[in-house]
């Protein structure tokens, strides 16, 4: 059985189905901002929509490199307040940013045991996944589709790229030799 895991650990994996709240599904391929569906499945305060929806906006362009990602976070560090306080010898966070802060803690955290690079977007769907390979070189969501709402990015791209190879090929004798 080939594996499909995507999910991030911890408390990252709310961030990315936060991410995923803006989705462009398989079957229509047009823009879906579910974010209203997000937020009641999370009960998050209506006074934090617009909070959130910002945050889940610029994070979606950090990991998506259209955005520097340590700015951003910095940016929202600072926003929400985040501080650091050492509890039973652990590291914890405060804020002062409420349903956002929370959410921020949990990328604050990635970033430092290192997971946050993982959480990749597929340069083809924009589906946000985790890259649980072991040199974090995974790029595409799923190589193949696995299940009702698996895509095949990787492997339409594959297609896409050999078709380019072969619309490029040099005719006979058109090449240079070597
Ligand atoms: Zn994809």
């Amino acid at each position: 059985m080939v594996s499909v895991a995507q999910e991030a650990p911890g408390a990252l994996e709310a961030v990315r189905e936060l991410l995923n709240s803006w989705l462009i599904p398989n079957d229509t391929r047009q823009p879906d901002d579910r974010f209203d569906a997000w937020a009641a499945a999370h009960a998050v305060p209506p006074a934090d929509h617009a909070g959130v929806r910002w945050l889940r906006d610029e994070l979606r362009s950090a990991v998506e490199g259209k955005a520097d990602p340590d700015a951003v976070v910095t940016a929202w560090i600072e926003r929400t307040g985040v501080r650091p306080r050492v509890s039973g010898g652990s590291l914890r966070f405060r804020h002062d940013g409420g349903t956002a802060g929370d959410l921020l803690v949990a990328v604050v955290t990635a970033v430092g045991d290192g997971t946050w690079r993982r959480l990749k977007t597929c340069p083809d769907c924009r589906w946000a996944f985790y890259d649980h390979t072991r040199n974090a070189s995974k790029r595409w969501c799923l190589m193949s589709a696995g299940g009702p709402d698996g895509r095949s990015c990787g492997s339409i791209a594959k297609v896409r790229a050999y078709r380019a190879r072969q619309a490029s090929a040099p005719g006979i004798g058109s090449s240079d030799a070597g």
